[in-house]
């Protein structure tokens, strides 16, 4: 069977809808197919300064996420990152292969720094990091949003690079995108992506969100002054963004939500969009309040599956290292 790796970072209290269409949906139903790794990437949430037990109740609340959208711990590998040191070991190898122009062309940096988050090295090198990740699992696919497409590029070329130096040192990894639900905009600033640790609380629609506060802020998301229902992502983002929820939730195709939408409101857009919400979200949290009322029982797991990644993790550097003419450990 074929590997694929993926994560998300704690950095919130709950994940949102586009990491939930854009990535966990993905994630349950590929667990058949592949040998999937899912992570909890606690170091990367570093870069973003937290209040020790908030992290600590983050990272769990992930976890816990992810069981309860689906992810299996029998049939796939839960880990946390910070519990496997090889992903740290690897950044700094491949940091010493990565060009200081080419991180700089990283654009996601550049948008977070731009929207006030402190730029420390940390957030710098966070796409080495996240190449560690992958290349340590000798990842084929990685199920992933669009926003890390360009991240994703980058760690092909690290694999391609090392490769040609050392071959048949990496696996090069593809991205796997699913066409459509890819996406998931803010809200309010339907131009930008929805994003744990960059919108406002109105801008996101949180997965552990009270539903009544789910309709609120999709009633108030900010649409365009034209009154036509139309997929038009280039100039009406803020209503091709509640048609792409609807259709991904729904399984209703875009082109027959406009058809069904013809001659009706904004309004009415937003009403039936709010209920497909609600809807999937309402047995998401009921099985996150039992999974929430034995936080033990998630540190297990997560301790559990990191020892099994760990494995995996340490032979893969093992190669590298040998490669390299680093010593051998044992
Ligand atoms: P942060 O703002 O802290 O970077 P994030 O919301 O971008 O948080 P990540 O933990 O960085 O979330 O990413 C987890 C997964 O969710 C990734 O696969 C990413 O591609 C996907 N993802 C994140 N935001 C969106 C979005 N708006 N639409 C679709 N997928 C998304
Ligand atoms: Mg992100």
């Amino acid at each position: 069977r074929q590997r694929i790796f993926s994560a998300m970072q704690p950095t919130s209290d709950s994940l949102h809808l586009g990491n939930y269409l854009g990535a966990l949906v993905n994630w349950v139903s590929l667990q058949d197919a592949y040998d999937a790794f899912y992570g909890v990437v606690d170091l990367h949430a570093l870069t973003v300064p937290t209040d020790p037990a908030v992290l600590r109740e983050r990272t769990r609340r992930t976890a816990a996420q992810y069981l309860a959208a689906g992810v299996d711990p029998q049939r796939s590998t839960l880990m946390a990152q910070s519990l496997v040191p090889e992903h740290t070991e690897l950044a700094w190898i491949l940091a010493c292969h990565t060009g200081f122009g080419e991180a700089s062309r990283m654009t996601q940096f550049k948008d977070k720094v731009a929207k006030g988050q402190t730029a420390n090295v940390g957030l710098f090198t966070y796409p080495i990091l996240m190449a560690a990740d992958i290349l340590l699992y000798d990842a084929n696919l990685v199920p992933v949003g669009e926003d890390q497409r360009q991240h994703l590029e980058l760690t092909r070329d690290l694999a391609e690079r090392v490769n040609a130096r050392f071959p048949e040192t990496f696996v090069v990894p593809e991205p796997y995108i699913v066409k459509g639900s890819a996406k998931i905009q803010d809200l309010q600033d339907p131009t930008a992506k929805m994003s744990k640790s960059i919108s406002a609380d109105l801008g996101l629609i949180d997965l552990m969100d009270d539903p009544k506060r789910i309709v609120k802020k999709i009633k108030s998301a900010v649409t365009d002054t034209e009154r036509e229902i139309r997929f038009d992502p280039e100039n009406k983002p803020g209503v091709s963004n509640l048609l792409v929820m609807h259709s991904t939730l729904s399984g209703t195709t875009v082109a027959d939500l406009e058809r069904a939408f013809e001659g009706k409101g904004y309004g009415d857009l937003k009403a039936e969009v709010a209920d497909v919400v609600v809807a999937a979200i309402e047995p998401f949290q009921s099985r996150m309040a039992e999974l929430l009322a034995d936080p033990a029982e998630i540190d297990r797991l997560l301790a559990e599956g990191s020892a099994k990644a760990r494995l995996v993790a340490a032979d893969v550097l093992e190669r590298f290292h040998d490669r390299l003419g680093l010593l051998p450990r044992r």
